[in-house]
């Protein structure tokens, strides 16, 4: 055995032979899947290499304005840069939008005017636009400002329901919302394509109502985006995919010119709109995090495959499962019981580049009812992008977990994950 044996690393690390062997294994057989995902990783690599050609990214662009930003040309051309990629008249990406909540928030308040109704059309929309919206009654929701909502739930299959959406439409329907990513429900992701086509259905009921995807954690998944197929806005959050891990905060929209200015009026104020909002230090972060996205989210996909086909075997159910074409880079893992989700937790804790040491304990986190587990390692606090689980204390006790900066980190996340069910008696040996 050589010195520099990768089963001897790993063994170093606390993973045994038998659980590296499972991994292997199941690895092995995810060749044809993991070169399809290289394929997705290079065509979008070339996507935005081209965009960053097209738009003459330079050295000065990672100069930072200071004070009100008047002609920081950094943040002008990176926004020229995300309006390429996403293949719209514009975009509004800032470090002043601080999450991904709030770049949906600007987008929506910067386009409804009081009397406006909005309509979503993939079901109840991810837990924090609940408050915004006004779903659950909140300070300064737009309902508060006379801006009505709907809502039609997705058909038992996961797809749009088409003759509900229609009834639903009426003259004050002014902007459709449609959420890509599944979030914390157990509906299916919705791919580009099923998007693309409830666009051209909603387009053709009446071509003056803005479509508004949600984009978080969809970017990158595959070589199109909802906004190559007629959304007015995409929205998603830098901390997630289109930030590589790089980026130290802030959400984009990409959009009609119209639709963008109209949230940039909202994100400053009216008048000043996009002219100010300085880039205070993060602009090469942001090129450089885009840059790598592709392939960050290439690696995210392949965990989340990885994770889902070795616990399929083991008898777990995983949503998505593991032969299911993916849209998007959560993945979820139902324990069924608290140990089970505990000791996976712990176990993507214990591989975390930062803060490994620490043990995540379940607690009473604001806006849910049972106590939630929460491991992340993270370099960015809250990235998504990077290596991280949760999940709340109540049946089934699902690990919801995504992300992962490199693929070899995702792995060697799951494998402890694994380590640690063994370690608990949850797997037995035998069963690898
Ligand atoms: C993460 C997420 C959001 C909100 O983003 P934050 O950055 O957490 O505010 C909205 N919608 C979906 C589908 C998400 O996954």
């Amino acid at each position: 055995m050589s010195e520099f044996a990768i089963d001897e690393m790993y063994a170093s690390l606390g993973i045994s032979r038998e659980v590296y062997a499972f991994g292997k294994r199941a690895e092995e057989e995810l060749k044809e899947r993991f070169a399809r995902i290289q394929e997705t990783c290079e065509y979008n690599q070339l996507k935005v290499i081209r965009a960053m050609q097209e738009c003459r990214v330079s050295a000065e662009c990672f100069q930072s304005g200071t004070g009100y930003g008047y002609n920081d040309c950094g943040r002008d051309v990176l926004e020229e840069v995300y309006a390429h990629v996403f293949h719209t008249e514009a975009a509004l990406v800032r470090a002043q939008i601080t999450c991904g909540t709030h770049a949906l928030a600007v987008a929506l308040f910067g386009n409804l005017r009081p009397g406006d109704e909005l309509l979503s059309i993939s079901g109840k929309p991810y837990d924090t636009l609940e408050e915004v919206i006004g779903i659950r009654p909140s300070r300064g929701s737009l309902a508060e400002y006379g801006v009505t909502y709907r809502q039609v739930d997705l058909l038992e299959d996961g797809s749009f329901d088409f003759e509900k959406i229609r009834q639903a439409v009426t003259p004050a329907t002014r902007m459709v919302e449609i959420q890509r990513s599944k979030g914390y429900q157990t509906r299916p992701t919705l791919s580009v394509d099923a998007i693309a086509k409830a666009i051209r259905f909603v387009k053709d009921i009446r071509p003056d109502i803005l479509v508004l995807v949600d984009n978080c954690y969809g970017e990158f998944v595959e070589c199109a985006e909802p906004s190559d197929f007629g959304a007015d806005m995409t929205v998603g959050s830098l901390i997630k995919n289109p930030g590589g891990g790089l980026a130290p905060i802030g959400g984009y929209i990409a959009g009609t010119k119209e639709c963008i200015e109209n949230a940039a009026c909202r994100l400053t104020t009216p008048g000043l709109g996009r002219e100010v909002g300085a880039s205070l230090g993060v602009n090469r972060s942001f090129f450089q995090g885009l840059f790598l996205a592709p392939s960050v989210v290439a690696g995210a996909l392949k965990g989340a495959i990885f994770a889902a086909n070795l616990f399929e075997r083991l008898g777990f159910r995983v949503v998505p499962d593991g032969k299911e074409e993916r849209h998007d880079i959560i993945q979820a893992v139902e324990f069924g019981t608290p140990e089970g989700l505990t000791a996976f937790c712990e176990g993507i804790q214990a591989a975390a580049p930062v803060d490994s040491y620490v043990r995540p304990e379940p607690w009473a986190m604001p806006g849910y009812d049972s106590d939630v587990i929460m491991a992340a390692g993270a370099f960015i606090q809250g990235s998504s992008i990077e290596l991280s689980a949760d999940g709340p204390l109540k049946p089934p006790y699902a690990a919801y977990f995504q992300g992962g900066l490199t693929w070899e980190h995702a792995k060697l996340g799951i494998l402890k994950a694994l380590q640690y069910l063994c370690g608990r008696g949850i797997v037995n040996r035998e069963d690898l």
